[in-house]
């Protein structure tokens, strides 16, 4: 017979419960990944569990998993898989919520822009610098203060920005759509 927890897959899942769990989940990845990795970039840990990851000074998709087994625990399963335990979550949720971070994470590492998600600059910095950047959205480190020399470079001003809204890149990218767009109305008439 199944338990209360197993047998909770088969309840119906209604779309709000789905989308507050989804939210819940990225609230609690974002704090399990942000102080579990910026403890893993303690001089004592970095060198025996973190180094692997940043061998990639410039990251490409494949990176995302590329590291020591101890983080991949701590960093990559973790805080996707808790929030399933913590909140009791309904599978189906969990599949939704696994089946989206999954590919984000890979996305954060390809150099990729997608739409409403966190830019690939914002992790490719914490590549290239090691003491910025620790979080996957980049609230904590707003709330650190670990994004300051991030949010003056170069970087920032090119990255396609959901979370915050910056005017200078929001410039920036409405002339790249409208080069784009000009370009294909040129060729077609
Ligand atoms: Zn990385
Ligand atoms: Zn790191």
């Amino acid at each position: 017979m199944l338990d209360s927890k197993r047998s909770q897959g088969f309840e119906r899942l209604r779309i709000q419960r789905l989308f507050g769990e989804i939210l819940l989940s990225i609230a609690v990845e974002e704090i399990l990944f942000y102080y579990l990795h910026r403890i893993l970039h303690h001089p004592s840990l970095y060198k025996h569990y973190h180094k692997k990851h940043h061998e990639f000074t410039s990251p490409i998709a494949i990176s995302a998993i590329y590291c020591h087994p101890v983080e991949h625990i701590l960093c990559n399963l973790l805080p996707v898989l808790v929030p399933w335990i913590l909140i009791d979550t309904h599978v189906l949720s969990m599949w939704a919520w696994v089946a989206l971070s999954s590919p984000l994470g890979v996305m954060l590492h390809s150099g990729y822009h997608l739409p409403l998600a966190q830019p690939p600059e914002f992790h490719h910095y914490h590549h290239m610098k090691f003491n910025q950047n620790y979080g996957i959205l980049g609230i904590l480190d707003w709330f650190h203060e670990t994004d300051k020399e991030y949010r003056k470079s170069e970087l920032f001003e090119r990255a396609v920005f959901f979370i915050p809204i910056n005017t200078k890149n929001i410039n920036y990218h409405a002339r790249l759509i409208w080069n784009v767009v000009n370009k294909h109305l040129m060729k077609r008439y």
